[in-house]
């Protein structure tokens, strides 16, 4: 008898009392779990090929259905842990990297949790964002700090061009092709409505969505999927992605299932075949080269659209930003270690790059002390999961964030991490026609709207408890946060003092 050595990480429990065979759940399936069973007159489990999507216990009508961690243990063993015996199971078994998809489930330490924002009591007075008006809105890219005059005397009008945000959050990159049509279009119809932006990741740009353009971000990658001369003038912003945070260092990999034939005409690129972006560009190996880019893509599109070159939070990032902001980039984005993405290699993801928080604080203390912070807008992202987040990112010196994983967990994303296999059952991160149909843009971007609307009130909340009417004045005021158990050095790093002093 051959050996199992599967992963069988979850346990599909049915109450049988409460199941009435209706097949809903083997229906919404596309790990085809459920099964009936015309011999056993009821409804049967396949547990072993369950992700834990909760896609069935969502919709089962009677509450019947249950998905619990498999209580199985493997003997104890604090080294040799359950997840590090399955992963060399699996390895012995098939020989190939391990792949994984969204942000690293490991326990590193989340900053965000151990920062605490400050609050106005007695002198200097909160503002009640109810009946005194709050600035929210931002604008992104070099903000010339010279009046300049013509020989008339008149002032010159010396703004470079910008992206304005009602809000400083954006839709981070997500490519069609590792999410759906009506994914993408959920993105572009809140964008529109939010008067922010989303970014079309390293797909190219469906033709449906050039009408979105003001509000689209173009993202030019190393594969160059679905770059030509109309896409980059269809965006508001052109962004050069260098690295992304959940895996640093390499390229994409999109599988050719779902290359499917939109997707293959979007991306220029034959159907069917596995779509892989190399980990550098291949014209680009010093800050020289990476500035010759921003220029051709300036050059390209008149000199009319920002350039954003986004970049993965690694040891020197403070370093490399530096380099960035002399490239003529307007805007860097830094993509932090706990970022998602649709497929990744599982070792890469947990174990390279660093946090935001502290890649954030050191860019932002390294341009200002080089006297350049004012040349670029910083944009972070990685793990942005609600507005007090926001809020400590703009106090640590950021202009916007991106949100991502954020935005897909408010189209009905369960955090499966099997955005790779392309059989996601909420309709996100998968082409099968019949998957994406569950997915409703109408609704999608409704969900998207209230939920930026409902952090864009919080912010206000917390910007008029600390008695501050404007973003602009939060921006890297780190007076407003203190550290909670961190130790001196991390503190040092982030440039904020402990609760207490
Ligand atoms: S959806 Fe619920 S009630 Fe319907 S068959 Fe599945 S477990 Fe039974
Ligand atoms: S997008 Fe879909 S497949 Fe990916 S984690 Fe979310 S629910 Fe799972």
């Amino acid at each position: 008898m051959p050996i199992n050595y599967d992963d069988n990480t979850y346990e599909v429990l049915r109450d049988r009392e409460r199941c009435i065979n209706c097949r809903v759940c083997e229906r919404q399936c596309a790990n085809l779990v459920h099964k009936y069973s015309a011999e056993l007159s009821r409804m049967t489990a396949d547990c072993m090929s369950c992700v834990d999507c909760q896609r069935c216990v969502s919709l089962c009508p009677t509450r019947a259905l249950k998905i619990i961690k498999n209580p199985n243990v493997y003997r104890e063993n604090a080294n040799w842990n359950s997840a590090a015996i399955k992963s060399i199971y699996k390895q012995a078994g098939s020989g190939g990297v391990l792949l994984s998809s969204m942000g690293t489930p490991e326990p590193y330490p989340v900053y965000w949790d151990k920062i605490l924002i400050n609050a106005s009591q007695v002198t200097n007075p909160s503002i009640d964002p109810l009946r005194e008006p709050m600035e929210t809105r931002v604008s992104l890219g070099h903000i010339s700090q010279d009046i300049e005059r013509d020989a008339s005397g008149r002032l010159v009008n010396t703004v470079k061009q910008t992206l304005s945000l009602d809000v400083p959050i954006m839709f981070s990159a997500m490519s069609y092709g590792s999410i759906s049509y009506n994914a993408h279009k959920s993105l572009a119809k809140a964008a529109e409505k939010l008067g922010i932006y989303y970014n079309t990741g390293e797909g190219g740009l469906h033709k449906d969505f050039y009408g979105y353009g003001k509000n689209t971000i173009v993202q030019v990658a190393s594969g160059r999927f679905g770059v030509f001369k109309d896409y980059l003038d269809a965006g508001a912003a052109i962004e050069i992605k260098m690295g992304q945070g959940a895996k640093p260092g390499i390229g994409g990999h999109l599988p050719g299932e779902k290359i499917v034939e939109d997707v293959s005409k979007t991306r220029m690129i034959p159907m069917g075949t596995d779509a892989i972006s190399p980990a550098p560009h291949h014209d680009i190996y010093s800050i020289e080269d990476l500035r010759q880019l921003v220029f051709s893509l300036k050059e390209a599109t008149n000199y009319l659209k920002p350039v954003i070159v986004k970049i993965a939070a690694v040891h020197n990032v403070a370093a490399i930003a530096s380099g960035i902001a002399r490239s003529g980039a307007d805007i860097i984005a830094i993509d932090g270690f706990r970022g998602g993405t649709g497929a990744a290699p599982t070792r890469i993801r947990d174990n390279v790059g660093i946090p935001i928080e502290l890649a954030l604080a050191e860019v932002d203390e390294r341009l200002r002390r080089e006297g350049i912070r004012n040349d670029v807008s910083l944009v972070v992202g990685g793990s942005i999961r609600n507005s007090a987040d926001i809020v400590k990112a703009v106090a640590l010196g950021a202009d916007a964030v991106y949100i991502a994983t954020g935005a897909l967990l408010a189209l009905g994303c369960h955090l499966c991490r099997s955005c790779h296999l392309g059989k996601c059952n909420w309709g996100i991160a998968t082409q099968n026609p019949e998957l994406v149909k569950r997915l409703n843009p109408e609704v999608g971007s409704e969900r998207l709207v209230n939920l930026i609307t409902a952090w864009k009130h919080e912010i206000e909340e917390m910007m008029g408890g600390m008695g501050i009417n404007s973003i602009e004045a939060l921006k890297g005021n780190r007076l407003m946060l203190r550290g909670v158990g961190l130790s001196q050095k991390e503190l040092d790093i982030l440039g904020i003092k402990h609760a207490g002093e």
